[in-house]
């Protein structure tokens, strides 16, 4: 089943300007904003501006030119942050939520970038 990309979702809204975000990096293909309810000291979504739903669908449909310049914001928010381990920051986490089981709220591809503080294990056990 192909994705159906909904154009009402909050990130959408965001790059259409309806709704206001203070972006802390745009790219040509990319937007990044931090996230309106951190779950640390830093917590940046990094967004392509094209209408990807999560990362499987961007991985495969996006253009080698969205997908180096999103990857290459990823980075730039690391190094914006000093999170970078390999420049004496204290690392960081990606976090991409995919689907119902990924338990993802956005309907637009997001990674968040998480750090600031450690961020603990990355699951329970499985039960
Ligand atoms: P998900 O669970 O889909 O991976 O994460 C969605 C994230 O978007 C959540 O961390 C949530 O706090 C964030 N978020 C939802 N609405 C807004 C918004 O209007 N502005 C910003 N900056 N973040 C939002």
């Amino acid at each position: 089943m192909a994705y159906s990309y909904d154009a009402q979702n909050i990130f959408a809204k965001i790059l259409r300007g309806e709704i206001p975000s203070a972006p802390v990096l745009e790219t040509e293909h990319s937007l990044a904003f931090n996230d309106i309810n951190p779950q640390a000291p830093v917590h940046v979504l990094v967004i392509p501006k094209g209408p990807y739903v999560c990362y499987d669908h961007f991985a495969m449909e996006a253009s080698e030119a969205e997908i180096v310049d999103f990857t290459r914001a990823v980075g730039e928010i690391c190094k914006m942050t000093g999170v970078q381990p390999g420049e004496g920051g204290n690392g960081f986490r990606l976090i991409a939520n995919a689907g119902p089981d990924g338990v993802q709220e956005v309907p637009h591809l997001h990674v968040h970038v998480l750090g600031g503080r450690v961020l603990g294990r990355m699951l329970p056990p499985a039960g």
